[in-house]
């Protein structure tokens, strides 16, 4: 891709910002470590800038989801130790050596194979406590404390675990799956532990045991909470091509879902579903959808979302003009706000950005 391309919507991305989220992420999780969790892209803006200013801010553990961007975070950074969290096959072995990989083993048969494939190379263990999602039952991993020669083949240097509902502090299951991944840990006394993702951090220090892995928050979605004000990193913004007119009876877009009541004037914005900016923000005469903004006001997206428009309705802002920037999320328009008016999360809308939105860097390392 070009980066010197004329875009008509571009993704602001200030790596200062990112590299001052983990340090405070860090201070507040100190004296655990505090790792960076950079799958899906590093949650859209880009493995190989946000890898390098993390690793300037301090960061020395990255997670990832698949091998593939095991390999982009190598490429990135020589030296930190790379996590893959979807595990591990025998035949992929030679990939996780040539890249120094560290797979989370998920199950016993995985184990096996990385103690067979790759004896002495670190690997994490990951447990269930309560999700059901990926890792050992609380069974297997109590069965596994017992074979302390596949425990030294595969080389295990962490257990850990995954929380079901962080997000939702009064929840009952995270005290439980706390409860029961300490129950975990004193089968492994010399294994290091780690649990909270970016929600569990804010669990409290009980939540933080030796190394947390914050995801969402190092890019200032999905909370903002007030005992650690994190800084936005993303910015959308999208170009009005086109402003006119429409009278009152007529109908916006595809469908003809919305009608329109009085006179209004509509901005045609270069966005879309192609983009990733999903097509659940439009609106109907049912259904309100979601806002942008122009010009420190709130505007609200008109009728279906298309392959590469939008429609937006600028009648309370006379000053609207064709080439003005729209933002449709950031610092003045909430991305969680944004992505619950299409029924989804901000982790959704902001991994879900299309190669098509053009990746535009500032701050600290983004010469
Ligand atoms: C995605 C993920 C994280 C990071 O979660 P956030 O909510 O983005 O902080 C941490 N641990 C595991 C196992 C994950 O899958």
């Amino acid at each position: 891709m070009n980066a010197d391309a004329p875009a008509g919507l571009l993704l602001a991305i200030d790596l200062g910002a990112l590299a001052r989220n983990w340090k405070r992420l860090h201070d507040l999780s100190s004296p655990a470590e505090c790792a960076a969790v950079v799958k899906a892209d590093a949650y859209g803006i880009g493995i190989e800038r946000a890898v390098p200013a993390l690793a300037e801010a301090g960061c020395r553990k990255f997670f990832v989801a698949v091998p593939e961007e095991g390999e982009r975070v190598r490429a990135a950074v020589a030296d930190a130790a790379v996590y893959v969290l979807n595990g591990f096959f025998a035949e992929w072995a030679g990939y996780f050596r040539a890249f120094s990989l560290r797979p989370v083993l998920n199950s016993l048969k995985s184990i096996e194979a990385w103690a067979g494939h790759c004896p002495g190379a670190p690997s994490v263990v990951h447990v269930d406590t309560g999700m059901n999602r990926l890792g050992l039952s609380l069974h297997e991993a109590v069965g596994l404390s017992r074979r302390p020669e596949l425990l030294a083949a595969a080389s295990l240097e962490m257990l850990m675990s995954h929380l079901a509902c962080a997000d939702d502090p009064g929840h009952p299951l995270n005290k439980t799956q706390l409860t029961l991944f300490r129950e975990v840990r004193g089968e492994f006394p010399r294994l290091p532990a780690s649990l909270a993702n970016s929600a569990g951090i804010h669990l409290g220090r009980d939540f933080h045991l030796d190394l947390v892995r914050p995801g969402v928050a190092l890019y200032g979605a999905a909370f903002a909470q007030d005992r650690a004000p994190l800084e936005i990193v993303a910015t959308l913004k999208a170009r009005i091509l086109q402003i006119r007119d429409a009278a009152a009876g007529e109908t916006i877009g595809y469908g003809a879902t919305r009608h329109i009541l009085e006179d209004t004037r509509i901005a045609i914005v270069s966005a879309g579903y192609a983009d990733g900016y999903h097509r659940m923000t439009g609106s109907s005469d049912k259904h309100p959808g979601a806002q942008a903004m122009l010009r420190g006001q709130r505007v609200p997206i008109l009728g279906r979302v298309s392959m590469d428009l939008i429609a937006i309705d600028v009648t309370a802002i006379p000053g609207a003009s064709e080439g003005d920037w729209v933002e449709l999320f950031g610092p003045n328009m909430p991305i969680d706000e944004v992505a619950a008016a299409a029924g989804t999360v901000g982790y959704e809308l902001l991994t879900g950005l299309s190669r098509r939105a053009a990746r535009h860097y500032i701050g600290a390392d983004a010469s």
